[in-house]
């Protein structure tokens, strides 16, 4: 690990933690307040639609619409959904007011994980590992001040626990969509449509597990399905387990 003194001011760096430990703090005393708040280049992962959407009192057709664009980036086979950036000057984060962050409670993954960017991995169905990585902008102040923290320390302190077992789940369906199963439809492929919207468009997801032949066709435990009927989060990893099975023939969710 490169030890941070060493780093010129200025200088983007970024680098494996490991069991290592990063000195950081953020707060509205900092000359650079809210500056990583504006043109920010941000993936939003399934989960953090939902909380988004729940925060802003939006259905999720509504958030994706007013707060997401969709890009083809990282994976060259699946949309990413990305935070939309608003018109004003300095293109600031539509949730931005003058006191800071609006959603804070709710904030995306990448914004409560900052400075670090944690990598899913793993060699089984159910198994979470992370390797973090500390992220250093030149822009940021606040590695030069504040407290020395573990990994684990920053997560619980972040709570990025919440999100966890439903991002883990993410990156194994996204390393899997990065072996092409749409084929040469691609973007056109309706197998792909009906995925994205399994991931990102939970009303519309509820509709279709209760309201089209889905239930004739797997067999959801009852206890589950009431969950699924009043969780969001419940309904994604159902979504997932639908995705993994209709695409890739894997996962817990039997066709009857
Ligand atoms: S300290 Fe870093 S993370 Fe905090 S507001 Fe400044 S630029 Fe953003
Ligand atoms: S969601 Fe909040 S913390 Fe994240 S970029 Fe927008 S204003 Fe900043």
């Amino acid at each position: 690990m490169p030890d941070p003194k060493n780093i010129p001011a200025g200088e983007d760096r970024r680098y494996l933690l490991g069991d290592g430990k990063f000195r950081f703090a953020c707060h509205s005393g900092v000359a650079c307040f809210t500056r990583c708040c504006h043109n920010a280049d941000m993936y939003l992962y399934p989960y953090d639609i939902i909380r988004l959407k729940q925060r802003r009192g939006l259905t999720s057709e509504e958030f994706l619409t007013q707060h997401t664009i969709t890009a083809m980036r990282e994976n060259p086979y699946f949309p990413n959904v990305m935070l939309k950036m608003s018109d004003l000057k300095d293109s600031p984060c539509s949730f931005l007011l003058k006191n800071g962050c609006t959603v804070y409670e709710d904030r995306p993954y990448s914004c409560r994980a900052y400075p670090l960017e944690p990598a899913f991995y793993g060699d089984g169905e159910n198994q979470l590992n992370i390797r973090c990585y500390v992220a250093r902008h030149g822009h940021c102040l606040g590695h030069r001040q504040g407290r020395q923290w573990t990994a684990h320390q920053w997560m619980a302190d972040q709570q990025m626990d919440d999100y966890h077992e439903i991002n883990a789940g993410w990156a194994r369906l996204d390393s899997l969509f990065r072996q092409n199963p749409f084929g040469e439809k691609g973007l056109d492929n309706p197998a792909l449509k009906m995925a994205y919207m399994a991931s990102y468009n939970m009303d519309t997801f509820r509709r279709f597990v209760f309201d089209s032949s889905f239930l004739s066709r797997f067999h959801v435990p009852q206890e589950r399905l009431e969950d699924v009927r009043e969780s969001d989060s419940a309904l994604l990893l159902l979504g997932f387990d639908w995705i993994l099975r209709f695409l890739f023939g894997q996962g817990r969710l039997r066709a009857i």
